[in-house]
């Protein structure tokens, strides 16, 4: 992990006699990249850590091929703390926030709100949960989420280090595979196992070391792992579409009035920037295209 060349690595694991699961997260490069150029105050880039670990632990749970969406929304100074991805991890994030923003419980941060997740896969049905946001830390808050909706044993490991530049998210998930009475044990033994986890082990030892050094004797089996990368995904052609939203007569009055229409991109910054000449192609191709398919 201290190797700047080190991909960000997913990685999940069984065990040869015990019915529990697990799975490791470590992320620097695509946690990095999605604080860049946002001016994110440190409590803010530690609930996005989290965040963006129990995304990619979770996208990990589900078998699913999509996207995944998880939000935190309230009435608090974090009113809206997003991490977007899919099962490829690919992942990208972005918060709002009030300037005067203290550290604190995420009760005291969100205020009165909940977490939505949202799992859009690219066939079959949308599935949406919402969890509440009543316990101090996002890990405890996830736990409950599995414990409602899943009713399995579940516990959920996160850390971050919001160093500038230098940043690190990390997390570690154990499941129970209730398929045999003994499950109940194996997860109580190695919950107490990975309970020993300090969070300098866990965002700075390479995966497997961090493995070994709890489990050695209950022989952790690991799959290949899956790399985390940042992506936006965003593109002037998704852009558009919020201005084919305005009718053609409006849009061009903005254009009057401001000279162009600038479009941000809130999770990577982009500008695109719209001028009449675009509008009114935008418009005319919108217009061919719905005649059509009609
Ligand atoms: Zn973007």
């Amino acid at each position: 992990m201290t190797d700047k060349n080190t991909p960000d690595l997913l990685h999940r694991y069984i065990f040869e006699q015990r019915h529990v699961r697990g799975e490791i997260v470590q992320m620097s490069h695509s946690y990095n990249a999605m604080l860049e150029n946002h001016q994110y105050p440190d409590i803010v880039k530690q609930i996005l850590g989290e965040l963006l670990a129990i995304t990619s632990l979770l996208t990990a749970t589900i078998k699913f091929e999509g996207d995944i969406n998880i939000q935190l929304q309230g009435d608090g100074p974090l009113s809206y703390a997003v991490v977007n991805g899919n099962n490829k991890q690919q992942m990208r994030a972005t918060a709002k926030f009030k300037d005067d923003i203290k550290p604190g419980t995420i009760p005291e941060l969100i205020g009165s709100g909940y977490m939505v997740i949202t799992i859009a896969p690219d066939q079959g049905e949308r599935y949406q949960g919402v969890a509440a946001l009543d316990k101090d830390s996002l890990a405890l808050c996830i736990e409950d989420y599995f414990k409602n909706s899943e009713q399995l044993r579940t516990r959920v490991w996160l850390a971050t280090d919001t160093s500038e530049h230098n940043g690190k998210s990390a997390g570690m998930l154990l499941q129970i595979l209730p398929v045999e009475a003994k499950a109940n044990d194996d997860f109580t033994h190695l919950e107490a196992l990975t309970n020993t986890i300090k969070n300098e082990e866990l965002l700075n030892l390479p995966a497997k070391e961090v493995l070994t050094r709890l489990y050695h004797e209950d022989n952790p089996v690991l799959f290949e792992p899956q790399e985390i990368t940042y992506e936006c995904g965003c593109s002037r052609e998704k852009t558009s579409g919020a201005i084919l939203k305005l009718s053609f007569d409006d849009a061009m009055a903005l254009i009057e009035e401001r000279g162009d229409i600038e479009i941000t991109c809130q999770f990577c910054l982009t500008d695109y920037h719209f001028d009449a000449v675009d509008v009114e192609a935008l418009f005319k191709d919108s217009a061919e295209q719905s005649d059509s398919i009609n």
